[in-house]
């Protein structure tokens, strides 16, 4: 296990192009942690500078309290699986599994034994003597991930490993990955452009934009429920967060003929007079019967729709309608699905309405609980 600690990292690229811009971050011992974005905002750049493969330009970046910007990768106590297994085609997974102790000059015995206790955690017990051509995806992925564990490492570095699976298998993959994880306990770092491998496998997650700038660190609880801007808001969540765009006035906004009194979800809702901003809300928060009147925190807003298209996935349906003229998704019981072209009357708690400044892009403090 180790203690990572990123201190105003950036990355340019010779050819001047600026990466990752002034990456900071602490990061326990043991803890999951996935680097989360769209393609080209920089995650495997920061992972490539953790894995000393590539250089960190400005910054410091700590392994254990020791400044490692310098230090060569061998010396790092890192193991890295990529989205190519990258498997020796020739040798079998039992050869495959202990080549790298092998260059190292590690006796035989030992090695079977590792590569037996590997197999093992890996259920890979049946299929040491198969060549990598006679796996599946997903088994040749072990091959890779169980190379990795073998050399009990600190560090655990994965960029996209599970993307050339099918998308069972990565469902499958996904969670022995954090069993192995949980069991072998090493810092690891994992990268994905995927948000729901994000939610589901991380301790945390860091949310990247492209130019590589870090928009948010936090649990996934976190990101979902208190995301700090916009793109957080829309990358975090499938289907994304509604956004409904208006200009505050009198503490309201319109949007066709909808009228949304902000009052009941923004701490000062003074301040936003003028200002334009987005009211949204998710697609699978919404109700169908109004939330209990009262206090602050348990009314809703009463919105009503045209649905445009329905989409029965089975334990819920994907309703695409239309609101005050913005197009938006709502999830629904699939035996309360409407009917196409019909006229849809929903309830959005205020506990599930968020207001972000558009021109900031940044959420506008609330008071409420997300409960
Ligand atoms: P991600 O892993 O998020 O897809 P990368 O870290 O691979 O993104 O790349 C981030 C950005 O840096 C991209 O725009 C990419 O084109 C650029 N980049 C990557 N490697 C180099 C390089 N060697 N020289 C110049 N630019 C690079």
């Amino acid at each position: 296990m180790a203690h990572l600690l990123f201190k105003d990292v950036n990355k340019v690229y010779p050819n001047g192009y600026h990466a990752v811009h002034d990456f900071n971050m602490e990061i326990k011992d043991g803890e999951f942690i996935c680097l989360v974005g769209d393609s080209g905002c920089g995650k495997s750049t920061t992972l490539r500078m953790i894995a000393g493969l590539e250089e960190i330009t400005s910054g410091e970046f700590y392994i254990d309290g020791v400044l490692a910007n310098q230090m060569s990768s061998r010396d790092r106590g890192i193991a890295m699986v990529f989205q190519s297994y990258a498997l020796y085609p020739h040798l079998t997974v039992y050869e495959n599994l202990g080549f790298g102790l092998t260059l190292e000059g590690i006796d035989a015995d030992v090695i079977d034994e590792k590569v037996k206790q590997t197999a093992k955690i890996l259920g890979l017990t049946d299929y040491l003597e198969r060549f990598p051509r006679n796996l599946s995806g997903g088994q040749c992925q072990r091959v890779a991930v169980g190379r990795a564990l073998i050399r009990k490492v600190k560090i655990f570095l994965m960029d996209e490993p599970l993307s050339n699976l099918d998308a069972k298998q990565r469902v499958t993959m996904r969670s022995e990955i954090k069993q192995i994880h949980r069991s072998v306990g090493a810092t690891t770092i994992y990268v994905t452009h995927d948000q729901t491998e994000a939610m589901t496998m991380s301790d945390r997650i860091v949310v990247m934009k492209s130019g590589g700038y870090v928009q948010q660190i936090g649990t996934p609880y976190e990101l979902y429920f208190y995301p700090r801007n916009i793109f957080v808001a829309g990358f975090i969540g499938e289907p994304p967060m509604n956004f409904i765009k208006s200009t505050v006035s009198g503490g309201k906004i319109k949007a066709g003929e909808l009228e949304l009194d902000l009052t009941p979800v923004v701490k000062d809702v003074k301040a936003l007079e003028g200002k334009q901003v987005a009211f949204a809300f998710r697609p699978e928060a919404i109700k169908l019967s109004a939330p209990a009147k009262g206090s602050k925190a348990e009314g809703g807003y009463e919105l009503e729709s045209v649905v445009d298209l329905t989409e029965l996935l089975g334990d819920m349906t994907n309703v695409y309608a239309n609101v005050g003229n913005v197009n938006v998704i709502l999830k629904v019981n699939p035996h309360h699905t409407p009917e196409m072209g019909s006229r849809f009357k929903f309830f959005v708690p205020y506990s599930a309405a968020y207001v972000f400044d558009c021109e900031t892009e940044l959420a506008v403090e609330s008071d409420l609980k997300r409960h």
